[in-house]
């Protein structure tokens, strides 16, 4: 209930008989339903485009997962007037006739939640686990929003001033664009989506080209649980027709993007420029990359420490934004922590993702050959401990070896940009001050993590380690909800904070009132 304490949705445990038959089940049941074609959505109304976005399957690309319409700038249009229209009745609905859209949405999505991880198994190659993160992340969003939704509608104001009743609202701002990436397709896509409409605003949702088939099926589920038409506008698209036209569009009143600095940075420039019969200034929410490392020192459990830089490094094959790209490691382990990651990384197994390897494919083929030339780049930068290459397989899936660098030196390509893969560069310190200046050596400020018993060294990077997501002896991926708010600095974004207290006033703007009594 929205009264009940939030708590986060358990992790499915696959080795249970009983879940790894449902699971089974469940990819055998979606596996009949891949190559079915999904409309846009505009307004509630179903309608179909001349082009089409194929979704497929990156451990088989021959095999179709979705086939989707493909809005066009015109579309732009038409999804801003349905999301203004609906948002003339949405915004004046309760804050708990919203919540319950939320909460039911989440009633239907944890009771098939086998259901949702097979799409992400095939749609972008998360192994079980990580889709059943992915999926239970969902949850999380739309029951905590929920919550958070209705402590906003009880804010005051701090001080009741003599002779007035003051009140602070928390109103909605118009008519958002919803941008996601591919890389947490369901739980990203939805809790944007989730905290944008919870709040009063209407949404065009663009997905991203690579994962639109799980956003068609959460359409799917909030018009199950009782979406009015008009409030989510699903419109699948290019990033550069219809995603540069809603963001450009006048009326658009806020951005919702998370994905590649490049990206964000371009919607930035776009959506600050005034169109003509604008009348805000756009709010923007931008949540980008990351190049995000692990200190090991002196004093530091090895065995822990080693265990969470390959979890870090390889999960999902390296394809979060919190992922473990380089290890910081001082010299005085640095050679037996590089054996001891050889050692776990061969354990590692690379396959279709529907068998539940530790690592799946990356997601398409672009992304396959960019990292592989980072690799080839690696190659000359450092010395090659583990992985190297592609994983050779009869499907053409886009399979790639963990792959370990040692000796990157800190200004290195390997050490500075992000390279989106299972590629881990370590780096030698010689003490635990280099350590933290490294850390601290790029552009970006998304997750970081220490492993070290000293509790003065765990003190200092708590102030001086500058992340917007920050561990201490664990590793630096799996965030969650309510526990871990999450969001980075510098080119990380813009910290918006995802999963936190302070994320929905992104989606609202006060008004202040003040009645004379
Ligand atoms: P991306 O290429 O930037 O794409 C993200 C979204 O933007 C997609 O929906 C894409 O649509 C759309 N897009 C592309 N060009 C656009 C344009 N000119 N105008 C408007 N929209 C446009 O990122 P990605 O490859 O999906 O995701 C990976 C990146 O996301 C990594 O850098 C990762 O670190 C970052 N990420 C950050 C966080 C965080 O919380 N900070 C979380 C997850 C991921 P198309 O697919 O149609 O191109």
């Amino acid at each position: 209930s929205p009264q009940g304490e939030f708590r986060n949705e358990p992790f499915t445990n696959f080795k249970s008989h009983e879940n790894h038959r449902a699971m089974q089940a469940a990819l055998d049941l979606v596996a009949g339903q891949l190559g079915h074609e999904y409309d846009l959505v505009i307004g509630g109304e179903h309608s179909k485009t001349a082009e089409k976005i194929r979704s497929i399957n990156p451990a088989r690309p021959s095999q179709v997962v979705g086939i989707h319409q493909k809005a066009g700038a015109e579309h732009a249009e038409k999804a801003m007037q349905a999301a203004l229209a609906a948002f003339e009745t949405w915004s004046r609905t309760t804050v708990e006739e919203r919540t319950s859209l939320l909460l039911n949405a989440a009633d239907i999505i944890r009771k098939r939640k086998f259901e949702f991880c097979a799409w992400l198994t095939y749609e972008v190659g998360k192994n079980w686990a990580e889709a059943d993160a992915d999926v239970g992340e969902t949850i999380d969003f739309l029951e905590f929003y929920s919550r958070e939704a209705l402590r906003l509608a009880a804010a005051t104001t701090p001080i009741q001033y003599p002779g007035e009743k003051n009140q602070l609202l928390y109103i909605p701002l118009g008519v958002g664009a919803v941008i996601p990436p591919w890389n947490f397709p369901f739980a990203i896509m939805a809790g944007m989506t989730a905290a944008s409409i919870v709040t009063g605003n209407t949404v065009v949702l663009k997905p991203s080209s690579d994962s639109p088939t799980i956003a068609a099926k959460f359409v799917e589920v909030l018009e199950e649980a009782g979406m009015p038409g008009g409030v989510v506008n699903f419109c699948p698209g290019s990033g550069a027709t219809f995603g540069n036209a809603i963001v450009e569009h006048p009326k658009t009143r806020f951005i919702a993007f998370t994905g590649s600095k490049a990206v964000g940075l371009d919607i930035h420039e776009r959506a600050a420029k005034n169109q003509p019969g604008q009348i805000w200034i756009k709010r923007t929410i931008l949540e980008m990359g990351g190049k995000d490392s692990i200190i090991v020192s002196a004093d530091a459990d090895l065995d822990a420490a080693v265990d969470g830089v390959v979890a870090a490094a390889f999960g999902f094959s390296g394809q979060k934004c919190s992922a473990c790209s380089r290890a910081i490691v001082d010299a005085s382990v640095y050679e037996i922590f590089v054996e001891r990651v050889r050692e776990k990384v061969a354990q590692l197994t690379v396959g279709d993702a529907a068998q539940n390897p530790s690592m799946g494919p990356v997601v398409n083929k672009g992304s396959y050959e960019s990292i592989l030339n980072y690799i080839e780049t690696g190659k000359k930068e450092g010395r090659l401990v583990a992985g190297g290459k592609a994983v050779e397989n009869p499907d053409g899936g886009y399979l790639i070896e963990p792959t370990v660098f040692a000796d990157i030196a800190p200004d290195a390509v390997l050490a500075q940009e992000e390279i989106f893969g299972p590629v881990l560069a370590i780096i030698k310190v010689e003490n635990f001050d280099e350590a933290l200046a490294v850390a601290n050596n790029t552009e970006y400020g998304l997750t970081g993590a220490i492993y070290s018993d000293d509790r003065a060294k765990l003190d200092i990077a708590r102030r001086e380690f500058h992340v917007g997501n920050l561990y201490l002896n664990r590793k630096c991926t799996g965030a969650m909800v309510g526990a871990h708010p999450f969001g980075g600095f510098n080119m990380s974004g813009t910290d918006s904070k995802a999963g936190g207290p302070d994320y929905l006033l992104l989606f609202t703007q006060a008004k202040s009132v003040a009645e004379k009594v």
